[in-house]
């Protein structure tokens, strides 16, 4: 594994400025993209910092003490955050989910939530709210997290062996620490709530099983486990195609202790094949994004830390909403929630994006690992 780290291209600053059509329609909620997908999901980075150094995410060699974060200056208020967003329900979205790097770390982030929770759809419906964490910090921030209005939440766990989860966070952190933080968002009523495991197969793939047992044992169906293929993102994982354990693996492995049927899938563009215990257990999800790529119905697009609109996981470049949120037109005005509506309905038009499915069928585009952005810096 050493030897496998690419110098990287900093694509943090490869963003193009949006065009800003003169005239244009305002926001339907029916926009599609040039392969007809909508727009429905979109997932906001709420800082690209970290305290894991998960190595297929952020391994510790290249994110060390001299890597450079983004400055506090370069990040989207959440003011900022709160117009794009409301910019982006107007177009059909109606689930945000917040990330990072690791969100609980952005200072204040109630406060985000609160906001958010505020707007509400096209439709005058209230948003579905969710967030993607570690868990570290989730045993102190779940009831304020609850209180401010956010919904659901994904934690992150990839093993329930301490050994195995402190060597995969890279930083010694305890697995009971999260476990912990799982128990207070289920007393805070942040259900049903996820769990995703990455696994890695000769490093983590032991932990399929006891994994499974634990949720199923402590917190029945209101924790879905989601086993996640262990994906080519970024440039600086040196992933290989032999530590990608296929979801049909996982499902036969976990075929040998329980009894599973499948499940229809709840909502059109959902990540994960859904799976249910026979006995009435809960339900499990395998998202195989390498093994069979679900870009025909990908209705996502992230918004990185400092604003880039990425339409896609692979993307190679962004488009940099904060120019337009910060910067003025020719004649010194600002630009409108409108206008800015506008640019996004333009880029999200012109969208092609569908990288996995193209990697699947060998196509994927030349130029390799080292032109896509980081996985912490657009949020998973
Ligand atoms: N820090 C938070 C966390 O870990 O939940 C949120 C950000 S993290 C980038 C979002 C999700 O991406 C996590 O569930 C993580 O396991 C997943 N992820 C990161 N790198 C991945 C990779 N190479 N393949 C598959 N999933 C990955
Ligand atoms: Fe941090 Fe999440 Fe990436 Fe792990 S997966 S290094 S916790 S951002
Ligand atoms: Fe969506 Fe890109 Fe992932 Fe395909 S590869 S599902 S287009 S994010």
């Amino acid at each position: 594994m050493g030897e496998t780290i690419i110098a990287l291209a900093d694509l943090r600053y490869a963003a193009a400025v949006p065009q800003v059509p003169l005239h244009a329609p305002a926001p339907t909620g029916l926009l599609a993209d040039r392969l007809g997908r909508p727009l429905r999901d979109l997932r906001i980075s709420v800082t690209d910092r970290c305290n894991f150094r998960c190595s297929y995410c952020m391994p510790k060699d290249v994110f060390d003490t001299q890597y450079k974060f983004l400055p506090h200056s370069s990040l989207l208020s959440f003011e900022e955050i709160t117009r794009v967003a409301r910019i982006f329900l107007a177009h059909g979205v109606g689930k945000l989910r917040l990330t990072g790097g690791e969100p609980l770390l952005r200072k204040n982030l109630e406060a985000l939530v609160e906001q958010l929770a505020a707007l509400r759809t096209g439709a005058g419906e209230a948003l579905d709210i969710t967030l993607t964490t570690n868990g570290s910090l989730l045993e102190r921030k779940a009831q304020a997290l609850r209180d401010a209005g956010l919904k659901r939440v994904t934690v992150s766990l990839d093993a329930l062996d301490d050994t195995i989860f402190r060597r995969m966070n890279d930083v010694d952190f305890p697995v009971a620490d999260v476990l912990r933080g799982i128990a207070a968002a289920l007393r805070a009523g942040l259900a049903p709530l996820k769990v995703n495991m990455v696994v890695k197969r000769g490093t983590n793939d032991d932990q399929i099983l006891p994994l499974a047992r634990h949720v199923r044992e402590h917190y029945g169906p209101d924790v879905v486990l989601r086993f996640i293929e262990y994906m080519d993102v970024g440039a600086t994982n040196g992933w290989c195609m032999d530590e990608v354990l296929p979801s049909s693996q996982v499902l036969q492995r976990l075929g040998t202790a329980f009894a599973l049927e499948p499940l229809a899938p709840a909502a059109a563009g959902e990540t994960a094949q859904r799976w249910r215990y026979a006995d009435g257990g809960g339900e499990i999800g395998l998202i195989s994004s390498v093994t069979q790529a679900f870009c025909r119905d990908c209705n996502r697009a992230r918004l990185s830390t400092e604003g880039k609109l990425f339409l896609c996981l692979f993307a190679h470049q962004g488009h940099d909403l904060r120019a337009l949120l910060r910067g003025a037109q020719p004649d010194g005005q600002p630009w409108s929630d409108e206008q800015i509506a506008a640019a996004i309905g333009l880029i999200w038009a012109g969208r092609d994006d569908r990288y996995s499915e193209l990697r699947g069928a060998r196509q994927a585009p030349s130029g390799g690992a080292e032109r896509r952005v980081e996985m912490h810096y657009i949020g998973g």
